[in-house]
């Protein structure tokens, strides 16, 4: 008799549930922290023409320098550290986790944070160490420092602002959490664009510092590209557990003409800011909602009944995310990415419905 998974899956794999992707069919998609803004038509005909020249018969160059030469320019990348280009940043954290993953290794981050910190973790067999933040979602220095000190981290992620709960930790507690650190620090700027804030100009500072950035929300989560900064000799090493041809061809030629019109991508996220302060206001209009400060794309909220309110606002065709379950501290959350004015204004009418109900 052949063997099943039950005998030849890993007993953690089996227990994983898969990561959920939920229809958002003909909704307002207010779940994943997209840009909801499309490329003007020019620039998207001249994307036409780019991927018709694209050599798709051929293997990508696996060294992109013509990609990072336009990442190094529009990201104010220093010119001595050196860039590692993933199939989204999501495939960088799972090629560092995989480079420190001795047996007995440990990652540590703080909870609640992105959630793929831990699943690459358990992926690799690593140890996976939560430090709770505090209740207003600072960083708990000290007792982050203790863990530290304890669990002797090979890797540390701090999610820079943090999602899901949106705010920056503050850069003391950062500096002081890096220097301490026996192992890497990734901070994960994924939402840099809202934030303005970034620790890519302290790396001299700190030799074991990564910093990790993607364009997913920026306006390009379709084509799937991040990157990580540092020091030579780390970024020599993750390269060897990059898969060969990681980043195709297409992603390449398209990434590199938008970043070329970077304004486009600026205007829009300064409208996105510009959305986020509109929507932070009225929603604390609403008695029933707390909204948590944010320098990120999304607010998170505090309602009555977020199970309640989620389904409500899937009923009007507003598709969020329910955080409540996924963390003590996140009890009654949910987490509303920012949209278009217009999609902002759904958002909020189907929310005074839902709260209007009963
Ligand atoms: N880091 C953080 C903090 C995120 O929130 C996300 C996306 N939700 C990612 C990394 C992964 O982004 P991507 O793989 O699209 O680059």
């Amino acid at each position: 008799m052949s063997a099943g998974p039950e005998d030849i899956i890993r007993d953690e794999i089996r227990a994983l549930i898969a990561y959920h992707v939920p229809l958002a069919d003909g909704m307002v998609k207010l779940d994943a922290m997209e840009n909801p803004y499309g490329l003007p038509q020019a620039l998207r005909r001249e994307l036409g023409e780019a991927v018709a020249g694209a050599a798709i018969n051929r293997y990508p160059d696996p060294a992109a320098p013509q990609l990072k030469a336009r990442l190094r320019q529009v990201m104010a990348i220093p010119a001595r550290y050196d860039v590692l280009l993933g199939n989204g940043s999501d495939e960088i954290i799972h090629i560092i986790t995989q480079c420190v993953a001795r047996p007995g290794a440990t990652v540590l981050a703080p909870a609640p944070t992105f959630v793929m910190y831990g699943t690459y973790a358990l992926f690799c067999g690593l140890r996976y160490v939560r430090v709770p933040l505090n209740p207003d979602f600072s960083l708990d220095v000290q007792r982050f420092l203790d863990a530290m000190a304890e669990q002797q981290p090979a890797l540390v992620f701090l999610s820079y602002p943090n999602n899901p709960t949106g705010n920056l930790f503050s850069d003391d507690a950062i500096a002081r959490i890096i220097a301490n650190a026996p192992g890497l620090v990734v901070m994960d700027e994924a939402y840099h664009a809202f934030a303005g804030r970034t620790f890519m100009t302290r790396l001299a500072e700190f030799p074991n510092l990564v910093v990790l950035r993607t364009v997913s929300k920026l306006g390009l989560a379709g084509i799937r590209l991040g990157y990580a900064v540092a020091r030579p000799e780390w970024i020599r090493e993750f390269d060897k557990v990059r898969g060969p041809y990681n980043v195709g061809v297409l992603t390449q030629v398209v990434a590199d003409k938008v970043l070329a019109r970077h304004d486009v991508l600026d205007v829009q996220a300064q409208e996105i800011k510009a959305g986020r302060a509109r929507l932070a206001a009225r929603l604390r209009e609403l008695p029933d909602v707390t909204a948590f400060p944010s320098d990120a794309n999304f607010i998170l909220v505090r309602v009555p009944d977020a199970v309640r309110l989620f389904e409500g606002l899937a009923r009007r065709g507003v598709l969020v995310k329910n955080l409540h379950g996924s963390h003590p501290l996140l009890e009654q959350c949910l987490r509303l990415t920012i949209g278009t004015p217009g999609e902002n204004e759904r958002l909020l009418s189907a929310l005074v419905e839902t709260l209007a109900e009963r």
